[in-house]
């Protein structure tokens, strides 16, 4: 064996995974409906693509720049924070190559052997594997669809120990689309300020919330607690920008000076013709963020509507990002296309086979009982692709 421990111990990603095997079934002629990647279907509003251009066109774009990421974007992501009412400087943000290359930084600047991360279940599939990359061990603190997946300040107390570090928060969530409300958000940031645990606090989705639902930043609701808080965040969700693979950090600044050193000898500055894209994203009209949002919000609907009609389906209605998570214990043990069905990994699979629609088994997000969709398609493969489900259930 040739591969280190580290790697052979590592976890693929579950919805990475999903998603290859349906684009590949695409590929050989097979019509599947993929509810499994976490991408808008829109194409990159125009004058951020304009954008783009121009840089590709200076030479300056050409060159090295700043391994923490250029200048005029660093100061567009502290303004932005700063709107929101947080007290940050430039230099506290580092630009990765996406969101996820932002949390991997942050564990392996925050994280080492013997910490724990409290971690609010089910969760987003990368967090578990990126803390134990940096040494750490994760702990699941279950949430369900009696609370609509939130975890309570008093979950976070029973599973703290004398070695918890640190709490990943995100809201709205991933796989689950649960919001946390202001009073919820404030109280969990005030319980990690009076712990000294430092909040790591994911909001990739923060502009995707739906309904009576808000969204609320930990930093902003609970002011004690933001000396001890790193937001991770990043353009891929909220403005199409999945490809363009732009993310950061905001930390204070002994930690961001950390970060920008690791990234010194990891991989440089991210490309800048896209970082460049990234400062029209933010400090441009932000009509598009609205519009798709409009339309995610209708998909929503459409989506929980479908699967709550849908026998042995339990469905919590989300209030943001774009997933739903259906629960799915009722379909256990039944026999669904010519299969008896037992976990939610071989529902997802007959699902791919016998309906040609991919969902994502629950068993990556740390619950088993369920499966994930995102509902970040055209609303006419959403519906065709639901009632594809509802026809291999009902057979
Ligand atoms: N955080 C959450 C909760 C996500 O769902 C994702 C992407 O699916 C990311 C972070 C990372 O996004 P990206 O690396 O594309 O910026």
């Amino acid at each position: 064996m040739s591969l280190s421990d580290r790697i052979v111990g590592l976890a693929p990603s579950a919805t990475m995974a999903v998603d290859a095997k349906a684009k590949a079934l695409r590929a050989a002629g097979e019509s599947v409906i993929g509810f499994a990647a976490g991408e808008p279907d829109f194409p990159t509003p125009a004058h951020i693509v304009d954008a783009a251009q121009r840089a590709a066109a200076d030479p300056a774009m050409h060159r090295y720049s700043p391994a923490a990421g250029l200048g005029e974007l660093r100061e567009a992501i502290a303004e932005r924070a700063r709107r929101d009412g947080l007290d940050v400087t430039a230099d506290m943000v580092v630009v990765t190559n996406g969101g996820k290359h932002a949390l991997y930084n942050v564990f392996m600047a925050l994280i080492g052997p013997g910490d724990e991360v409290l971690m609010p279940a089910p969760y987003w599939v990368s967090y578990p594997e990126q803390i134990g990359l940096a040494g750490g061990t994760c702990v699941p603190v279950l949430a369900d669809a009696t609370t609509r997946f939130r975890v309570s300040v008093e979950q976070l107390e029973a599973a703290r120990t004398p070695r918890t570090k640190a709490l990943v928060f995100v809201s709205p969530s991933n796989p689950t689309g649960a919001v946390y409300p202001p009073d919820e958000v404030a109280a969990i940031g005030r319980w990690a300020a009076e712990h000294g645990i430092w909040v790591i606090t994911d909001e990739i989705y923060r502009e995707l919330v739906y309904g009576d639902a808000t969204f609320s930043s930990v930093p902003v609701m609970a002011p004690d607690a933001a000396a001890r808080t790193i937001i991770v965040d990043g353009v891929a969700k909220t403005y199409a920008m999945t490809g363009w693979r732009v993310g950061w950090s905001i930390a204070p600044n002994e930690i961001s000076a950390g970060i920008a050193k690791l990234q010194t000898q990891l991989c440089s500055n991210v490309n800048n013709v896209a970082q460049m894209a990234v400062v029209a994203a933010l400090t441009g009209p932000q009509d598009a963020v609205a519009e798709m949002r409009t339309a995610f919000d209708r998909r929503r609907r459409t989506a929980h509507r479908l699967l709550a009609a849908i026998d042995g389906l339990e469905v919590v209605e989300p209030e943001g990002a774009f997933y739903v998570y259906p629960d799915v214990r009722g379909l256990m043990g039944r026999t669904i296309a010519g299969r008896t069905v037992t976990t939610s990994l071989e529902l997802a699979d007959v699902l791919l086979d016998a309906a040609k629609v991919a969902v994502v088994p629950g068993e990556g997000f740390g619950s088993e009982a369920s499966f994930r969709l995102s509902y970040a398609l055209s609303d006419a493969d959403l519906e065709e692709g639901i009632s594809r489900i509802a026809d291999v259930l009902a057979r």
